[in-house]
């Protein structure tokens, strides 16, 4: 196979063939190499690669491969050694994921040099299943952001416009997966992290069902809405990741086992008889709005019965997450003190100044917003009309969500407000950017399994996401609705 055609294929494809020995896993890491050196200097996707790593990796792959197959030749099929699923394909994580021995910086200066003294268990699934991990992405610092600008290693540019972001908070797993740095990557989503990076680069990105995906490992930003997932190039790539990762950990109390996706059966998915349902709320406007209104026509004319509704506590989402996120990021992040690990301040002459001094400049500005607002709404003074509040009101949003759920089997609206933004175009005014969150968070806050897939493109030629959301460890029914329309796309544009 020639390069071109290795880097063509998907990750289950690439597994396949792997297999089935067409090529080898040394050939699709050296690919993968090779692109990383092409653009790493334009997108600046990862925070850290391991090139010797990862090739001797796919050289004990190919050997095991090797392997079964001499083995194989005098043995009947069910006595075959089975190989793991992802045997020898090359996979990034975010930097927030913590793999043994390796950097896990968060993006932030705090962390910087941290080594993670375990792994994570989605990482470590990951490695079970035989995957190649490639390095670790970079990140809006500890996932506060929707741009990758918030890293204090510098940002992530869009890898299809370099005066543009590729979104965040998980904008280098994207970057990478989209320039081909990596053949699939897992992100982390708390209020929107892989959606809409996944949307900005071209992608697919699924939050699965808050509690399917353990956090074991994961570094917190806000616990109750914290999930890692995968971000791909295909719905059917998004499936099998979600499938490896998926299950209850014990070292994860808020984890459950949730059913895996029947991959064969996502293809028989049929749209015709289901019932779609558009929240008005979150219809947008020009080229997101034009994107929901072709998705709708596509669904209709298949057979879909689509209609639009009203969910008046969507305007609500924004203000709630912001304050529950907040509350709990400033719970977690009182750890970084300076002296359990991470940065500390060289010159703090007594232990107040070594916290100040600390956590003054070991933490970016975005950050240290965060932390004062949840202060603020955690404060005695504040806690029944604020925290309180955004308590009651989240329980409103998840209930809220139940009774659409009797209505409709699947939820249509935007990934995000409109295409990429421009670099520093967002960082003028932060409260704009939180409101641009407002097609994320609402799945975020009740827990719900959401995916964006492509949705067409700008005139200018950047990617639109459109969003699908299903009730909680509804994965099944929302692949196979994700799939029929990535299949329609592919019909439309071969
Ligand atoms: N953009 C949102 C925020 O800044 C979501 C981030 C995330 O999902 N990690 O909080």
């Amino acid at each position: 196979m020639t390069r071109d055609e290795i880097l063509s294929l998907s990750a289950i494809e690439l597994a396949q063939a792997i297999r089935e020995q067409k090529v080898t896993s040394e050939e699709a890491v050296l690919a993968v190499l090779e692109n990383i050196d092409g653009h790493e200097s334009m997108v600046h996707a990862y925070l850290s690669f391991w090139k010797e790593d990862a090739l001797e990796q796919a050289r004990i792959c190919d050997e095991k491969i090797r392997e079964s197959s001499v083995h194989g030749a005098d043995t009947s099929e069910d006595e075959k050694p089975v190989l793991p699923p992802l045997l020898g394909v090359p996979i990034a994580v975010k930097d927030n994921l913590m793999l043994s021995g390796k950097k896990t910086t968060c993006g932030s200066k705090m962390l910087e040099g941290f080594m993670a003294p375990y792994t994570a268990t989605c990482v470590a699934k990951l490695q079970e299943a035989g995957a190649i991990l490639i390095g670790k992405t970079n990140m809006d610092e500890f996932g506060m952001g929707s741009s990758t600008e918030h890293s204090y290693f510098g940002p992530t540019y869009h890898p299809k416009d370099r005066s543009r972001v590729p979104g965040g908070s998980s904008g280098g797993s994207a970057a990478a997966v989209a320039y081909g740095g990596a053949f699939a990557a897992l992100g982390t989503d708390t209020g929107g992290s892989i959606r809409q990076p996944a949307a900005f680069c071209g992608l697919v990105g699924l939050r699965p069902t808050y509690g399917s995906v353990s956090r074991h490992g994961l570094v917190a930003f806000a616990s109750s809405m914290d999930t890692a997932g995968p971000i791909t190039r295909g719905t059917c790539d998004a499936a099998a990741l979600y499938n490896i990762v998926t299950g209850a950990d014990e070292k994860d109390q808020t984890s459950i086992s949730a059913p895996k996706i029947d991959l064969s059966a996502m293809d028989e998915y049929d749209v015709a008889g289901k019932r779609i349902g558009i929240p008005r709320q979150l219809l947008g406007e020009g080229s997101a709005l034009r994107s929901i209104e072709q998705t709708k026509t596509i669904l209709s004319r298949s057979g879909a019965d689509v209609e639009e509704f009203d969910m008046p506590v969507l305007d609500y989402c924004v203000a709630i997450y912001y304050i529950l996120s907040s509350a709990e990021a400033s719970s977690n992040l009182s750890r970084y003190d300076g002296i359990r690990y991470g940065y500390r301040d060289p010159d703090a002459k007594d232990l107040s100044e070594l916290y100040t001094k600390t956590r003054s400049s070991g933490f970016g500005l975005e950050v240290k917003r965060r932390i004062l607002l949840g202060n603020y709404v955690l404060s005695s003074e504040h806690f029944n009309d604020c925290y309180r509040q955004a308590e009651r009101a989240r329980t409103m949003v998840k209930e809220a969500f139940d009774k659409v759920f009797q209505n409709y089997d699947i939820l249509l609206f935007p990934s995000a407000t409109g295409e990429a933004p421009l670099l520093g175009e967002i960082d003028q005014d932060p409260l704009s950017t939180y409101v641009a969150d407002l097609c994320t968070v609402p799945a975020s806050l009740a827990g719900l399994p959401a995916i964006s897939v492509p949705g067409g493109e700008t005139e200018d030629g950047l990617p639109l996401g459109i969003q699908l959301v299903a009730p909680r460890f509804g994965e099944q029914e929302l692949l196979g609705a994700a799939r029929f329309l990535e299949k329609r796309r592919e019909e439309a544009e071969p």
